[in-house]
């Protein structure tokens, strides 16, 4: 350690600590997320509630009397078994059955329905950093008439591929995977009225711009990285959920315009989460006695 040090080290030195720190403190942030995220995900079993109730935000949240989707129902099937990402709040299962059942009523296929949430919501291991209070589901593009004629095995459960409807990772959108019936799916989607939004990729957003652009359920759906293999369909709060808190309301108008671009400029390629470090979750303190139970 020097005795004295000119104006320019100790300008040096203090970025260097302060560096030092930022790293820690985002590490920390890290080490207690992920092993907050170990608790949340060990538990297999809901909560027994005769009322569920989403807790807190989609991001920092739980879930009691949470229901799991049975993973056959009419005009779906559930992916992935392995993960157990098959709770929600009823009003999910009721919403993901409805859906079903109007898609077949349609012929437009199977629906492939990737992951809810954890038996007690809560954050996860890998894969999202929502899907917290048993309102959100991921649902494939990929509407399979295979699924709609027989049973798929545990094992293409866990290896078929959900296709992108991007050609490569570019902005194009790949016709050959997309069709008017996925257009079709996310309008019955949106006109659910339980449905709060539904993220797409923001090519999937441009291309129902330019063919229904007057269309008042085009509101519903909301432009977001990747999303280019499945549709993420969020819930609003269910009603007498006192302790569940709404996303902001949706912005005015169709997304069309402006907003719509941004997606296609430079600053969005490079999203912003890939520059903060992560935070520490809070979850609100009634997620305490869900996780205790
Ligand atoms: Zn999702």
């Amino acid at each position: 350690m020097p005795l004295f040090f000119t104006t320019g080290d100790r300008v040096l030195k203090i970025k260097a600590l302060l560096f030092t720190s930022l790293l820690l403190s985002g590490v920390l942030a890290e080490c207690l997320a992920s092993s907050l995220a170990e608790q949340w995900s060990s538990i297999s079993l809901p909560t027994y509630a005769i009322n569920a109730q989403s807790i807190g935000t989609y991001n920092a949240g739980c879930i009691s009397g949470a229901v799991s989707l049975p993973i056959n129902g009419l005009g779906y099937q559930v992916m992935r078994l392995s993960r157990n990402r098959v709770y929600g709040h009823p009003d999910l299962k009721h919403a993901i059955e409805n859906l079903g059942y109007t898609v077949t009523k349609h012929h437009l296929g199977s629906l492939l329905i990737g992951d809810l949430g954890q038996a007690r919501g809560g954050p996860t291991l890998s894969g999202h950093r929502s899907h917290q209070t048993g309102l959100d589901v991921d649902i494939w593009f990929l509407l399979s008439n295979d699924a709609a004629s027989r049973l798929l095995s545990f094992s293409e459960r866990e290896n078929w591929n959900a296709p992108s409807v991007l050609v490569g990772q570019s902005d194009t959108l790949d016709h050959t995977q997309w069709s008017e019936a996925n257009v079709k799916v996310l309008q019955i989607t949106a006109q659910l009225p339980e449905v709060d939004r539904i993220f797409v990729n923001p090519t999937i957003k441009r291309e129902l711009c330019l063919s229904h652009a007057k269309q008042e359920w085009l509101r519903k759906i909301r432009p977001w990285w990747k999303h280019d293999d499945h549709f993420h369909v969020r819930l609003r709060c269910p009603k007498n959920n006192s302790y569940c808190q709404d996303q902001e309301p949706l912005p005015r108008g169709n997304g069309c315009d402006a907003e719509l671009a941004w997606w296609f400029s430079e600053e969005a390629k490079h999203p912003e989460t890939a520059k903060t470090p992560p935070k520490e979750i809070q979850l609100p303190s009634q997620c305490d006695a869900v996780l205790k139970q």
